[in-house]
């Protein structure tokens, strides 16, 4: 099928791809669904060419931690409209996270997922399973059976994995598949119907609040278990500075521990769910539903403890936790409303805001997106090699866009950055070599 794919050639971006420590200007040829080429003055007499002078060429991005909501709750996302929010947010390959109805906890159930993704879905998806059965905490799921149709990885995530045995013996049985365990850290007996960061601003508010120690003491004894077992566990969604600092000690015990950190807890601090004045035409009401997520978003010294996290390399990469609602699951109390944050089409531009401001340098944040997920993983992707697939993600690193939620292809408007002016645009998305997404205001210019 790929034989039929016209080549395209991408002419003079500036091709970054931090797996070959390539950071030049370059061209880029893609054929038969490889990258056949990179390098100065490339031709192709029959190639499409995508002309990317002032842009950013990289492999397309990886995120190990999202929500396709199907199967059973395609009223909030469905493969379909959430792998063609990841093609414009310039994902190529996705980690679709177990906790659909039913649970992904059987090979069965996994093996028809991959059916419709084969059917339904513009970019690569690789599942990840349930750590237990109906990811009720008790009884593991088989994970040889469940690694042999596909998962890439083991997680109860929506819920902490709270009982200290069976996480222990998950990890021992992740050993014999080779694959990461992926918790969600929260201890439930300090989170409590926690809706917000427990601090001033929860007390000002009148909300209950989620301590950053309630994910801290779970880390503390993943990390315990991991050095026991020797095996790999990967911490979702790091909020806390907490939990940054036992993660970098782990690591520098030579401990198996990963993690990654979310562009929302990167950017956005506690005191936005008081309220916001984005500008004159974008803002956020107090108690507003929008900033409900899960870690929620923490106060200033924990954002700058994650940022320098992420530089360092104690936390390894960025992933979206993508969590699409419908309006319904939002347009209530704040207390009822879901937690979970529409992420796909804006994480580039939360990105590029920490690149414009120089917290973040470029090059580690294409790393985080790119070579470090496929790495720690163990997935395919991540580089612009030849004779790698031709992933491909093109951006424009200056242009300026507001987000728009009513032109979101996920089914979920559920951002608080809806009308907020972001840096840094996807222009162009392939995987395999096939276009995938063109961004609207590339064909009009
Ligand atoms: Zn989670």
């Amino acid at each position: 099928m790929s034989k039929a794919l016209r080549p395209v050639l991408i002419r003079g971006g500036r091709v970054i791809d931090p797996a070959q420590s390539l950071d030049q200007v370059s061209d880029v040829l893609l054929h038969d669904g490889l990258v056949a080429a990179v390098g100065p003055n490339l031709n192709a007499d029959e190639a499409e060419v995508v002309e990317a002078a002032g842009q950013i060429v990289c492999p397309g991005f990886i995120d190990l931690h999202c929500h396709l909501r199907e199967p059973g709750y395609e009223a909030k996302e469905t493969i379909a409209t959430g792998t063609a929010a990841a093609a414009a947010g310039g994902f190529t390959t996705v980690c679709c996270m177990p906790n659909t109805l039913p649970v992904l906890d059987t090979a069965p159930v996994l093996e028809s997922l991959t059916r419709t993704v084969a059917a339904q879905g513009v970019v690569r998806v690789h599942p990840i399973a349930a750590i237990t059965r109906d990811q009720a905490g008790r009884e593991l799921v088989e994970m040889a059976e469940l690694n042999e149709a596909g998962a890439v990885g083991f997680s109860d995530d929506g819920a902490c994995l709270t009982d200290s045995g069976v996480m222990r013996r998950a990890l021992e049985y992740s050993l014999l598949v080779g694959r990461p365990i992926i918790q969600h850290a929260e201890d439930p007996a300090l989170s409590h119907h926690g809706v917000m960061h427990e601090g001033p601003v929860s007390a000002r508010l009148g909300l209950p609040g989620w301590p950053g120690m309630a994910e801290e003491i779970i880390v503390a004894r993943d990390i315990a278990l991991a050095k026991i077992t020797g095996a790999h566990v990967h911490v979702a969604h790091v909020s806390s500075a907490g939990s940054v600092d036992l993660i970098r000690r782990a690591k520098a015990q030579g401990t198996h521990v990963t993690a990654e950190v979310t562009p929302h807890h990167l950017t956005l601090t506690d005191d936005l769910v008081a309220g916001h004045w984005w500008s004159a035409t974008a803002s956020l009401p107090p108690y507003d539903t929008r900033t409900k997520v899960n870690p929620p978003l923490r106060p200033r010294a924990d954002v700058d403890a994650l940022i320098a996290g992420l530089c360092d390399g104690t936390i390894d990469v960025i992933a979206t936790d993508h969590a699409p609602h419908t309006i319904a699951d939002k347009e209530c109390e704040y207390d009822e409303a879901a937690f979970g944050i529409s992420v796909f089409e804006t994480a580039l531009g939360s990105i590029m805001s920490l690149v414009q401001t120089e917290q973040l340098p470029l090059v580690r944040a294409i790393e985080a997106l790119t070579s470090g997920p496929a790495q720690i993983f163990g997935l395919d992707g991540g580089s612009l090699a030849v004779g790698a697939a031709a992933d491909v993600t093109i951006f424009d690193p200056e242009r300026e866009w507001c987000v728009d939620t009513s032109r979101f292809r996920s089914l979920g408007r559920n951002t608080p950055l809806d009308g907020v002016f972001l840096p840094g645009q996807v222009t162009h998305t392939f995987v395999g070599g096939k276009p995938v997404y063109q961004s609207a205001t590339e064909v009009v210019s």
